[in-house]
């Protein structure tokens, strides 16, 4: 089954609705490796988007995606709001004018998300950033879709890889962003970035 504009907006509004219910958990993680702000700056930048939702509703989602993009530029401080900016404004290119996604075309999302936040970071894998949790939930939704997987079950195995790679954080060496600065102290946290990441996908689940 495709995923239809009204399907975009409300995967919006769960993800809002989680990153304010998780922002002290999120905050509390960002304290041990950072300076205490990633569930702030997260919930302001949802909360902001959420607040622009009612201006597109009538958009296609590609138009949807890049408001997003351009909200969380605006409003979210930090590495964070230009990363998940740039990931949110790759996304609604790579689905310009669309009023369905089927499940190919959520890969065609996520990719050009990655793509985006791995070009603006210059982050690669095993750095101890949101790409630990994106880069393996890309590879589990690929591998599902190319199987012939419904969008439910090719949802189901990205959600279970970006939690395991979210988890895969906690023994790296941060060597991005300002965890980075701990050098081997940043050793035995999760990474912030990583654990909204895989809230952004687990939201996308329905219900
Ligand atoms: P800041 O670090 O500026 O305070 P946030 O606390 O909101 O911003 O976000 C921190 C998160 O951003 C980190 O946990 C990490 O996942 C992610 N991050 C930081 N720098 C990079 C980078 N260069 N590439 C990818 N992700 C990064
Ligand atoms: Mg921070």
């Amino acid at each position: 089954m495709a995923a239809d504009r009204a399907c975009v907006i409300a995967w919006l509004q769960r993800a809002g609705a989680a990153l304010h219910e998780q922002r002290e958990y999120l905050t509390s993680l960002d304290a041990a490796i950072g300076d205490a702000d990633h569930g702030t700056n997260m919930d302001r930048g949802f909360k902001a988007v959420l607040e622009k939702l009612p201006t597109v509703a009538e958009a296609d989602i590609g138009t949807i995606l890049k408001t997003v993009g351009t909200t969380l530029v605006s409003t979210v401080g930090g590495a964070s709001g230009p990363l998940y900016g740039t990931a949110f404004l790759r996304a609604g290119m790579a689905l310009a004018g669309k009023q369905d996604l089927e499940p190919a075309d959520l890969v065609t999302g996520l990719a050009a998300a990655v793509e985006g936040i791995m070009a603006r970071g210059k982050a690669q894998r095993g750095e101890k950033t949101m790409v630990d949790a994106l880069g393996p939930a890309l590879d589990a939704l690929q591998a599902k879709v190319a199987a012939g997987a419904s969008q439910d079950e090719a949802l189901q195995a990205a959600v279970a890889a970006a939690e395991a790679g979210m988890t895969t954080t906690i023994p790296m060496l941060a060597t991005k962003g300002r965890a980075s600065y701990l050098g081997e102290r940043s050793v035995g946290h999760q990474d912030p970035g990583a654990t909204s990441a895989a809230l952004l996908l687990r939201t996308m689940l329905n219900g």
